[in-house]
C-alpha cells in the first residue's frame, strides 16, 4: 500500500475524510468533506505528518528561516514542519478579514515556507505568501497535507502536498445527492438539514 493509500485510509478512520452529501462554505454541494483538524488531534499523527511535508520540501528548499501558517488550520501542522526542520515557526491572522501578522516580525530577505493543512482554490495561501513578501520576505516553498485543487494552484514557489483529492462539487440544481435525496449535511453542525 502507498502512503497516499495509507494516509487517505487514515483520514477516513478517523473522520476526517467524510462521505455523504454536504454543503460546503462556497453554497456548493460535494459528495465527501475534508477536516485535517480531525486527524491533527493526534499529536503523533501531527508530527509524523510535518516530518514528511519537510522531507519533501527539503530537497529543493536548501536553506530556511522560518515557517508561517494562517491561523487556524495550518498551526498545527506548520508547527510541526518546523519542528522538523528546527527553524521558528509563525502565524498570520485575520484581522477585520484581513490577514495580517500580529504578534510576529519578519524581517526584509528571510527565507519562507507557508504550510496549510488543505490547499483547495490556494486563495488563503495565496494571503499568507503576501503576508510574508509585504516584510520583503523571499517565498521558497508551500506545502499541505492534502491538495483539493481541481487544477494545479498559481504560487510563486515549489508547492507539494502528501495527498491529492481533487474536490468534486456540485451546483445545487444539478447535484445527484438532492435527486437521491441523500440527507445534506452542513459541517461543524451535527444535524443533517431536510
Ligand atoms: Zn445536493
Amino acid at each position: 500500500m502507498s502512503f497516499e493509500d495509507e494516509l487517505l485510509d487514515l483520514l477516513r478512520t478517523k473522520q476526517a475524510y467524510l462521505e455523504g452529501h454536504f454543503l460546503l462554505s462556497s453554497g456548493l454541494h460535494s459528495p465527501n468533506y475534508m477536516q485535517c483538524a480531525k486527524i491533527l488531534q493526534f499529536p503523533r499523527i501531527a508530527a509524523d505528518l510535518g516530518r514528511r511535508i519537510h522531507e519533501k520540501l527539503a530537497g529543493d528548499v536548501p536553506a530556511l528561516d522560518l515557517v508561517l501558517s494562517p491561523a487556524l488550520g495550518g498551526i498545527i501542522i506548520g508547527h510541526e514542519v518546523a519542528r522538523s526542520w528546527d527553524v521558528p515557526f509563525l502565524f498570520c491572522e485575520r484581522e477585520e478579514g484581513r490577514m495580517k501578522l500580529r504578534r510576529f516580525e519578519i524581517r526584509p530577505g528571510q527565507r519562507v515556507v507557508v504550510i496549510e493543512d488543505v490547499v483547495t482554490t490556494g486563495g488563503s495561501t495565496r494571503e499568507t505568501i503576501a503576508v510574508a513578501e509585504s516584510y520583503g520576505a523571499i517565498i521558497v516553498g508551500i506545502g499541505s497535507i492534502v491538495d483539493r485543487g481541481a487544477n494545479p494552484p498559481h504560487f510563486p514557489a515549489v508547492f507539494h502536498s502528501l495527498l491529492k483529492v481533487p474536490l468534486e462539487h456540485y451546483q445545487v440544481e444539478s447535484c445527484p445527492l438532492c435527486e437521491r435525496e441523500i440527507p445534506l449535511v452542513k459541517p461543524g453542525s451535527r444535524q443533517a438539514k431536510k
